[in-house]
């Protein structure tokens, strides 16, 4: 005589399946039609129902607790994808604004940079201006100078001249007294 043995196995937890094309979940054959010594299979909407074939298990999905509790189920689970789909977003929006400060901050370091390098070059720019005026004054100066001193030139030239003439005169008028005496003398 032979003892058919229960072998203790263990309760499989029931979780509906989602149907990719509408998005909602939906119950599917968990137990094998015509199949003994299946695992056992609990479902989530009642404590403690356990089902053991196939009939049972179809028996248990047409039940109106059942049926309740699918709804909330697949209500449940597409707002828990949503929440980790916000989630995710979220965290992608945080990592894009990580970069943009990041961009931010490179962008104001440069135009401080470039700011900095506008003072340095408006400051040489007035040293530049500052230097040319200077030279500019020097040039003015030095062209009165210039201009007195040929003014002098002249002078000294003019004078110079009624030297020249005067001596020209009296070498003339003693010559003539000269030739006077001599002719006095013949
Ligand atoms: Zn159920």
């Amino acid at each position: 005589m032979t003892e058919t043995r229960m072998i203790p196995s263990t309760i499989r937890q029931y979780e509906p399946e989602r149907d990719p094309n509408t998005g909602e979940f939906q119950d599917w054959d968990v137990l094998i039609p015509r199949k003994q010594k299946q695992q056992p299979v609990s479902c989530l909407c009642k404590a403690g129902s356990i089902c053991t074939t196939y009939t049972q298990w179809k028996c248990h999905t047409q039940n109106d607790t059942h049926k309740t509790w699918l709804k909330y189920y697949s209500q449940v689970e597409l707002e828990k994808r949503k929440v980790e789909k916000l989630e995710t977003d979220n965290q992608t929006l945080k990592e894009l604004n990580t970069r943009l400060n990041t961009q931010i901050r490179k962008i104001r370091l440069q135009l401080g940079k470039e700011k900095k390098m506008v003072k340095q070059l408006e400051e040489e720019k007035d040293e530049v201006v500052l230097d040319l005026v200077e030279r500019s004054l020097e040039l003015v100066e030095k062209e009165e100078e210039l201009k007195k001193l040929q003014e002098e030139l002249k002078k000294t030239k003019s004078e110079l001249d009624d030297a020249n003439e005067f001596i020209d005169t009296a070498l003339d008028q003693e010559e003539s007294e000269t030739n006077e005496q001599y002719d006095d003398c013949m």
